[in-house]
């Protein structure tokens, strides 16, 4: 695919900045990682919006691992 995908929308960053900062830190803390088998930190994430939502994707900050997240709609 020619379409780079992997990028922050403006209307995605806007939904993400209007979460207040101490809970999106405790998003991007809380990310479940396969091969850690537990809760990482995602780094290097874009954000994306859903229709329920936001969609976090990055790498997990221990194995560089590719994780995900969805931030729900409140
Ligand atoms: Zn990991």
């Amino acid at each position: 695919m020619a379409k780079h995908d992997n990028v922050t929308s403006i209307q995605a960053l806007q939904t993400w900045k209007a979460i207040p900062e101490q809970h999106r830190e405790k998003l991007v803390r809380n990310v479940f990682c396969g091969k850690c088998g537990g809760a990482v930190e995602i780094v290097d994430y874009s954000i994306k919006k859903e229709k329920h939502g936001l969609l976090l994707r990055g790498k997990c900050r221990t194995c560089s691992g590719p994780v995900a997240r969805v931030v729900e709609n409140e």
